[in-house]
């Protein structure tokens, strides 16, 4: 089995970055479906747009779902109770908005990103998760929204209910993000640039880069996960969730996708190219609450055998930004600094919105979403009260675990030793080669854990990632935990 997503593709040779410094009118930071969709919708408005991504544009977070546009997305009774009925309501039609955009954008632009118009499905796999169902069918009865109750046995998973909507579809989203880049010739894309810093001097932004420094009037964070902590405070704010995908070749696909509702997360839909396949996705967690990935990916391989009778082809894992109200932060953080996280595992359609919602912003002064989607909005004191303390106290049941054990062996090739009060991170390859990082992550100092299946030293609290030689692969962090870099 292969241990990467489907989607990613053959990595380019990367080109030399300029290390003079350039100064435009927007600059966007981060190439994936949110940044290259706002740059797409900014291309034309006569401003000069620049795009900067730490890799490839297209291959981060992007590059690992499940690739589906849809607003069946079994959350409207949290948007409900976090916020309001006319929110969930205005969220529906904002994701609906966002698949008719990227629809009329592959037509318009001939995109070859394996766009299919399929039905969505939302499934209960047990009775007790029934209640939850019918409430989301429910609300979508009070938005006027058609949905239709199957049958069990009309079904690809067991199910114990299920009703399903239309308009929705599936894609390659890596194809789409690079399909829409290359229609962005008046648009300077660097790749393989990292942002570092931030500063602001006389309505000016400055961005310091590993390779140079950028001036622009108008800042777009689209990082997936701001690598400043303020202004926005975002990691007091959100959690990160993990799961864990299946891609399976089949003979047959079908024109659905789904996904359940309740504890248990099950997701699938098909992708039809020069082969087919079946996505599977299932071990949905909050990052901090577990720790041994490989148990995880083993309890998944057993879901998936228990249902389907295919042979496993790839298998990876990746995370979302998961906010308290079940509402992405899309807007305005602070004049003239734009941001786009929090997407709740929906960011093709969210990533899309983004792109709507900051360029709209940025060219009219105004989106109809802006109030909801306000990164700078208060919860509800019971939102805040039953969510955030949860969340602090599973952090610090974490930090607690992962300080405390000392010499904490990760699955026989790695372990974690103290040096004089310094944590070290150790990993024995094949060939019996000793690889050894500081292991504590440079954003926010929380201890690293390894990752046996990808052979990287991971951040259980906001998702930076390293490679066993201490190589930043994914922020917030921006800096290497390479020894020397101590
Ligand atoms: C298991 C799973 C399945 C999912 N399936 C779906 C689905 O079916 N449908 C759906 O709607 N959503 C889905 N999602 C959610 C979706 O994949 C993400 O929300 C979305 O891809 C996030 O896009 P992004 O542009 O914000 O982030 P990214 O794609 O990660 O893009 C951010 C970019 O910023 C760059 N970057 C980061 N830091 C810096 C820096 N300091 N300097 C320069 N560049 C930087 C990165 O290199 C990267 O290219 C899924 C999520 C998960 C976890």
């Amino acid at each position: 089995m292969k241990h990467k997503s489907i989607w990613k593709l053959a990595k380019r040779h990367k080109k030399r970055a300029s290390r003079i410094a350039k100064e435009t009118d927007v600059l966007i930071i981060g190439g994936g479906i949110a940044g290259m969709m706002t740059a797409y919708l900014l291309k034309d408005s006569g401003l000069k747009v620049a795009l900067i991504d730490k890799g490839e544009i297209g291959n981060g977070v992007t590059s690992c779902s499940t690739g589906k546009l849809t607003y069946l997305q079994g959350n409207y009774r949290n948007i409900a109770t976090t916020q309001s009925k006319e929110d969930a309501k205005l969220y529906l039609h904002s994701q609906r908005e966002a698949i008719r955009l990227a629809k009329h954008i592959i037509k318009k632009e001939n995109i070859d990103c394996n766009f299919e118009e399929v039905d969505s499905y939302l499934f209960s796999s047990n009775k007790s998760d029934e209640k939850e169902l019918k409430k989301e069918a429910e609300l979508l009865e009070y938005f006027g929204i058609p949905f239709l109750w199957m049958q069990d046995d009309d079904f690809i998973l067991p199910a114990t209910l299920a009703f399903k909507v239309e308009d929705t579809a599936v894609f390659h989203p890596v194809k789409f993000v690079k399909g829409i880049a290359a229609k962005c010739s008046n648009v300077e894309i660097i790749e393989y640039v990292t942002a570092k810093e931030i500063t602001k001097h006389e309505d000016v932004f400055f961005v310091k880069t590993d390779h140079n420094l950028w001036k622009t009037k108008e800042l777009i964070v689209t990082t997936h996960y701001p690598f400043f902590l303020f202004p926005g405070t975002i990691p007091f704010r959100t959690h990160l969730e993990r799961s864990y995908l299946i891609a399976s070749e089949v003979e047959e696909t079908l024109p659905e996708c789904g996904i359940s509702v309740g504890k248990e997360t099950l997701s699938y839909r098909f992708h039809k190219d020069d082969k087919n396949y079946l996505l599977f996705a299932s071990e949905s967690h909050k990052m901090t609450n577990h720790i041994d990935y490989e148990k995880r990916y083993d309890e998944m391989e057993e879901k998936f055998k228990a249902y389907f009778p295919y042979k496993m082809e790839y298998e990876w894992m990746t995370h979302d930004v998961v906010t308290d109200d079940s509402i992405p932060y899309i807007g305005m953080l602070k004049d003239h600094l734009f941001i786009a996280t929090g997407f709740n595992k929906w960011g093709m359609t969210n990533g899309i919105l983004a792109g709507k919602v900051i360029s709209d912003l940025l060219l009219e002064g105004s989106s109809p979403y802006q109030k909801l989607l306000n990164p700078k909005r208060r919860q509800k004191l019971s939102t805040l009260l039953s969510k955030r303390s949860l969340s602090y106290l599973e952090l610090s049941t974490l930090y607690v675990r992962t300080t405390l054990i000392k010499n904490h062996f990760f699955y026989r090739n790695a372990y974690v030793i103290n040096e004089n009060g310094t944590p070290y991170g150790i990993y024995i390859d094949e060939k019996g080669i000793e690889h050894k990082v500081y292991n504590k992550c440079p954003h926010m100092h929380c201890n690293l854990i390894f990752n046996s299946n990808d052979k990287t030293w991971d951040c259980p609290c906001h998702g930076s990632r390293f490679t066993v030689d201490g190589d930043l692969l994914q922020g917030p962090s921006t800096t290497s935990i390479k020894i020397k870099d101590k």
